[in-house]
């Protein structure tokens, strides 16, 4: 009981995600709850069509630091949802489902928001006393509802997007991380996006005054509204996906290479292009990128792809410039300052 109590004070004393997820399974792997040889907490991601799982975070009795999946994947190297079919049972049914007969996999449904599905996981020789997954099931509550306390800071309430008070510590987190590892899932498989790098994207919708001018400031929101739904189709689930505020948006994306993340990109500015938004038609975006640098700060790529959205809007808007492009092609200079290292120290 008091280890319980000892792992959920440190759990809801967390911010970081991620470091919840390790936390979770941890605190329940090692809380004297059951004697479990293996603890998952799984997320189905993808398209609708062509789900997968990756694992979000694992304990297991024989480490006692738990793993997760990179969080830069390639999707397709993860195990399908359909070949999992208790857990699917269990995200729709919406209850727990009991499967094995020794060891037992006992699967629990995590209700954090409506458009994500995950699942706990745990495995063991002996079956889970109806006591212990009502344990379990409390601790989860308070899981989702720390989940729920975390999206109220970070999302932006109109469009459910990041906001930009979590970009900088994603930034970070991403220009430092290791090139993706193989599943934990699949051992045997290798991610086909072991190299590559980190772009970023500012996407700024063309003449959006006009739409407010003509429609109004509600359905001005609801355009906003649906573009932030169709960037959350077209890219990646590992890409992550900014509202900066107005009508400004930014994409922070692993991609293989320039042609890639030049590509990723204009998919979406052709979706929007084609797509009839209720009462108002169509809109336009135009896109700026640049790769991240090594030892790049947060305002530094910002500044970088801010200039070629500048150079999208005054040669015509509707389209997507590469900052490297443009200054290869002379049309962009980079200021000395951002090509200096400053150092006041
Ligand atoms: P440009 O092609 O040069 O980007 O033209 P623009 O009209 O989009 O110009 P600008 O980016 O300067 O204007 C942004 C406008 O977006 C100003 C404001 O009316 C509108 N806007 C900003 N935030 C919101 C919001 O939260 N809701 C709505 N409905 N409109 C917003
Ligand atoms: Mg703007
Ligand atoms: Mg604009």
């Amino acid at each position: 009981m008091q280890k319980l109590l000892q792992g959920l004070a440190h759990l809801s004393g967390l911010r970081d995600r991620q470091m919840m997820d390790l936390a979770l399974v941890k605190l329940i792997g090692q809380s004297a709850l059951w004697r479990f040889n293996v603890v998952r907490l799984l997320r189905a991601v993808g398209p609708p069509d062509d789900q997968h799982w990756v694992t979000l975070g694992q304990w297991d009795h024989q480490h006692a630091v738990p793993e997760r999946d990179e969080v830069w994947l390639d999707v397709s190297t993860l195990p399908r949802l359909e070949d999992f079919v208790h857990r699917e049972a269990a995200v729709v049914t919406e209850s727990v489902i009991r499967a094995g007969s020794g060891p037992f996999t006992t699967i629990f449904p995590i209700d954090t928001q409506a458009s994500v599905c995950s699942v706990l996981e745990v495995e063991s020789d002996d079956p889970v006393p109806a006591s212990t997954e009502a344990q379990i099931d409390s601790v989860l509550h308070l899981y989702e509802n720390l989940q729920g306390l975390l999206d109220y800071g970070e999302r932006d309430t109109l469009t459910e997007l990041l906001n930009r008070k979590t970009f900088d510590r994603a930034f970070l987190r991403a220009a430092q991380a290791p090139s993706p590892e193989r599943p934990l899932d699949r051992p045997e498989r290798r991610s086909t996006a072991a190299q590559g790098g980190y772009w970023l994207a500012v996407m700024d919708i063309d003449h959006f005054k006009h739409v407010n001018d003509n429609y109004g400031h509600l359905i001005g929101d609801e355009v906003l509204l649906l573009l932030a739904r169709q960037m959350r189709a077209s890219f990646r689930f590992h890409d992550q996906l900014y509202r900066f505020g107005g009508e400004e948006f930014v994409v922070l994306m692993r991609c293989a290479d320039h042609n890639d993340a030049q590509g990723a990109l204009e998919r979406f500015r052709r979706q929007v292009e084609e797509h009839a938004f209720p009462q108002v038609g169509h809109i336009t975006v135009s896109i700026g990128f640049a790769p991240l640098r090594a030892d790049d700060t947060p305002s530094g790529a910002f500044d970088r792809a801010d200039k070629a959205v500048f150079y999208a809007k005054s040669h015509g808007r509707n389209q997507t410039c590469s900052f490297t492009t443009l200054i290869a092609s002379g049309e962009l200079v980079e200021s000395v300052d951002a090509l200096q290292d400053v150092d006041f120290f």
